[in-house]
């Protein structure tokens, strides 16, 4: 049985979904209790639900406790089966969230699988579409395991209605851990303000601040393809490629927030990255990469190891967790100019 305490390290949505990820991988039964219980809203939202659900349909689990509002879950897993799946999350919750709870356990089925997700694509906390296919989908494949995304509608909060397709495709004989440790020279940067259902002048200012303060050229300054009756909606994302690593950056527009106030969010978070020239990836995708390294070292049976430019509560919680039911160790070596995680074959 894996036992956890969900209010334990960063305490949220995270604990869950990774537990049940490795509830799925190692086929053992996952107790998870105080689930949330930090949080304003604590216990299972409707976003912490889907997720659930989603898992339970991947591995035909026996679930106790799938509630609104329940901080309390048991979950035993069955085994793990390809296949072709939808999974609708009500309201505007995120589509990525679901596939992240789901992808680790589909990467090592005995076949492919395709996810058909709806619900919202750019989400306030979780990793957007483009992060997803930008950033992180490049290093799943370095895995050897296939992840295409494709990206049918773009969905936003409240309204929600984005779709989202993901093909999975295990790697051919096992997945290869890799090291990370710098992210190279930097090929390509731009932003793209997605506005739909806002008018133009909105994306115009938001990339026009943003320009402003980088001074990067007019063509690096993109309206993103988001149709009108996709909206309302505004997400202003930073890309940046670097020889080793892709980096995606967001800030989300709010109601009476102003377009000044995006553009800037978005330069500290992605000048919080750039300060840190010696980490290979951001610090959102440091939490996301290190399960899906510590499968490929699992597996393997070889360490792997990368540098980030923070290490967050997210990261932190995922190192003490994952140790605690796969055979690996992961630890955060801080002693150097940026945090440097290992990941090794335990024992
Ligand atoms: P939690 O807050 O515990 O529900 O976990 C949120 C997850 O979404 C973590 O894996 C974060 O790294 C990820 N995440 C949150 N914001 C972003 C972002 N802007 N880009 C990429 N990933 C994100």
């Amino acid at each position: 049985m894996i036992e956890l305490d969900g209010s334990e390290g960063e305490g949220g949505g995270q604990i869950l979904r990774t537990g049940l990820a490795l509830a799925m991988l190692a086929q053992r039964p996952l107790a998870i209790e105080r689930i949330r219980a930090g949080r304003p809203k604590p216990g299972l939202m409707r976003q912490h639900l889907a997720c659930v659900q989603a898992a339970a349909a991947v591995c035909g689990a026996r679930v106790q406790g799938a509630e609104l509002g329940a901080q309390a879950l048991r979950f035993e897993p069955g085994p793990v089966r390809a296949g072709a799946y939808r999974f609708a999350i009500a309201g505007a919750g995120s589509c990525l969230l679901v596939l992240q709870t789901v992808l680790p356990a589909l990467l090592l089925a005995d076949g492919p699988s395709t996810l058909h997700l709806s619900g919202g694509t750019h989400n306030p906390w979780a990793p957007p579409f483009h992060f997803v296919e930008r950033a992180f989908a490049p290093l799943v494949r370095r895995t050897g395991a296939g992840l295409e995304l494709t990206l049918r509608r773009h969905g936003f909060h409240p309204a929600g209605g984005g779709e989202v397709l993901a093909t999975v495709t295990p790697a051919a004989g096992t997945l290869q851990p890799f090291d990370l440790m710098a992210r190279g020279e930097l090929r390509e940067a731009w932003a793209d303000c997605l506005a739909p259902g806002l008018p133009r002048r909105i994306a115009a200012r938001e990339l026009a601040v943003f320009g402003e303060a980088t001074r990067w050229a007019p063509e690096q300054l993109r309206h993103g393809d988001a149709r009108q009756d996709e909206g309302p909606g505004n997400a202003l994302m930073a890309t940046l490629v670097h020889e080793h690593a892709t980096e995606v950056f967001m800030a989300l527009g709010e109601k009476s927030l102003p377009s000044e106030q995006v553009a800037r969010r978005l330069l500290g978070e992605m000048r919080a990255f750039q300060a840190r020239p010696a980490a290979a990836v951001g610090p959102h995708l440091a939490d996301q990469l290190a399960l899906l390294l510590a499968l490929a070292v699992w597996r393997s049976g070889r360490p792997a190891r990368f540098s980030c430019s923070q290490a967050t509560p997210h990261l932190r919680t995922q190192c003490v967790v994952i140790p605690r039911v796969l055979p690996v160790t992961a630890a955060i070596d801080e002693a150097g100019a940026v945090p440097v995680v290992r990941l090794a074959p335990a024992g």
